[in-house]
């Protein structure tokens, strides 16, 4: 929805380049996935798991997927399960060791860096009973090896350890933390969510007992994730059923999806040739940070064979991320701070922390990450884009992390709260109190009613809309502008109190000028 509005402010303020720097976030389909998803869509509507021929068709394809993404792990196809997300892999995957094992052994050792599907599983199981302990990292993201050796005791049954981190790009000795975990009979489990597609995979050779994917990473669709089940590993079904998935996973197939995977995984040979390309994008993306910025902080492993070749975490020391992001998104650029689970959040990152970032340079970090449609020109817009906001060229917007819109600002005086929602969006959720409703598609027709002299904090639903109208304010020449980041959305998550209490109190309508 939000979508009409972006075009029109585009237009309005006549900009409108797009350049996408979050793959590590998503990917676009690629064109090859899309036509082979159009046409399991089209044609293919039979049941997997029905036996007559339609159904044996898709059953088929099923198959013929299940073999190309075996094929592209080097696994074999009957280790190989599709769920519906590489969240779900994850927690099926640790769920299931837990059911195995405990309270025989009661515990798991884990990379403090693991994405918030492992870690959150983790918390769970804590509240089980199983211990959970993390192994130091060194001062590049690395699982130190002594210390994991030093934790590790026949108490232990699983060792998670993210192979490719989304935020640093961080590669682990993943065959070494194997090595270790034999040695005293624990389980293994590598996340290569961020690494199928920018490194080759061989769970075979690593001798993992799980592994996690996930399509869209990987220009292939959401919400279809594969679960590598090493054969002989224990393993309790997450989701109970039909007896699809040989029994592991209940569930009709999602047949558009696994297609799509399959198609996605003929397709890794070609990204991991355009690689080296990718590196060499990422390499001039740092030089000119540092000329730009000398005291710029790289967080991501300089040694290359250590991180993945699209990906950049860097600290801009004083500049924080929320409104240096709010400026790049106003420019059509787009990258995050952290991960995108971790949006509309106002905490710092953990792998930062664990990185050793402090809070105020976590708040000061962005992660770029490249991707094959990526250009030299791309890069040059963007480090073009940051320099001008970091030499102070443009007038920024402030940013309003969700959390900090408290009752002070919510009823103060000398701020004007600007609701742009879209109108349709109004009529079935209230919005801030003392808020003043304007049109967004004619922001032009409101400026005289808008005060000069106090903060305007500007909201909409999501966040986006709201900063392409908080720099066209600035534009026209309003000086203290800020942009409550997230939208509503984020601010009702994470001050639901305030929002039962005051939603929708004493919001004025505003009238256009004619
Ligand atoms: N693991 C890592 C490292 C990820 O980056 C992600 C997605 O951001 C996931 C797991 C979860 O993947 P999905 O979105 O398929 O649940």
């Amino acid at each position: 929805m939000e979508i009409q509005y972006f075009s029109f402010l585009k237009h309005l303020i006549r900009f409108n380049r797009q350049v996408y720097l979050d793959h590590n976030a998503t990917t676009p389909v690629s064109d090859r996935v899309r036509k082979a998803m159009e046409q399991v869509l089209k044609r293919q509507y039979g049941n997997p798991s029905s036996f007559y021929e339609i159904g044996r068709k898709s059953a088929g394809m099923v198959e013929q997927a299940r073999e190309q993404v075996a094929q592209t792990i080097h696994a074999d196809p009957s280790e190989v399960i599709f769920t519906s997300c590489a969240s779900e892999s994850n927690n099926a995957a640790i769920k299931s060791a837990a059911a195995h094992f405990y309270p025989q052994k009661k515990k798991i050792i884990a990379t403090p860096i693991e994405h918030p599907s492992v870690a959150n599983t983790l918390a769970y199981l804590q509240t089980q009973g199983v211990t959970v302990e993390y192994c130091q990292l060194d001062e590049n993201g690395r699982v130190l090896l002594s210390d994991l050796e030093q934790r590790i005791d026949g108490d232990t049954f699983l060792v998670c350890c993210i192979l490719a981190n989304n935020e640093t790009g961080v590669i682990q000795d993943i065959q070494a933390v194997t090595r270790i975990a034999k040695k005293h009979g624990a389980l293994v489990l590598a996340d290569c969510v961020q690494a199928l597609g920018k490194i080759p995979i061989d769970v075979h050779t690593w001798d993992v007992d799980y592994a996690t994917f996930s399509a869209h990473k990987l220009y292939g669709p959401k919400g279809i994730g594969a679960l590598y089940i090493k054969q002989g590993s224990p393993f309790t079904p997450f989701l109970h059923g039909g007896h699809q998935e040989g029994g592991l996973r209940a569930g009709t197939e999602s047949l558009h999806n696994i297609v799509g995977f399959g198609a996605a995984c003929k397709e890794v040979d070609k990204l991991l040739a355009d690689s080296e390309r990718i590196r060499g994008m990422k390499r001039s993306l740092i030089q000119r940070f540092k000329q730009i910025k000398p005291d710029c902080v790289i967080n991501s492993p300089e040694a290359e064979a250590e991180c993945l070749p699209n990906t950049l975490s860097i600290t801009f020391p004083g500049v924080e991320n929320s409104g240096l992001m709010g400026m790049l998104d106003y420019r059509g650029i787009a990258v995050s701070a952290g991960s995108a689970c971790s949006t509309g959040e106002d905490t710092p990152s953990h792998v930062l922390k664990a990185i050793g970032l402090s809070d105020q340079a976590a708040r000061e970090t962005i992660r770029i990450s490249l991707g094959h449609t990526t250009t030299a020109g791309d890069i040059r817009y963007m480090t073009q884009v940051v320099q001008e906001y970091i030499e102070g060229r443009v007038s920024f917007v402030n940013m309003l992390a969700p959390a900090q819109l408290n009752e002070t600002i919510l009823f103060d005086e000398q701020t004007f709260i600007l609701d742009v929602r879209p109108p349709d969006m109004r009529k079935n959720v209230k919005g801030l109190p003392n808020a003043h409703e304007v049109n967004p598609l004619h922001v032009e027709r409101y400026l005289k009613q808008l005060p000069r002299d106090k903060q305007i904090l500007v909201y909409c639903p999501g966040g986006g809309l709201s900063v392409m109208i908080s720099y066209y304010l600035k534009a026209k020449g309003f000086k203290r502008i800020t942009n409550l980041r997230g939208g509503l959305d984020a601010w009702r998550k994470r001050r639901n109190d305030l929002y039962e209490k005051y939603a929708g109190q004493n919001v004025t309508v505003l009238e256009p000028d004619n």
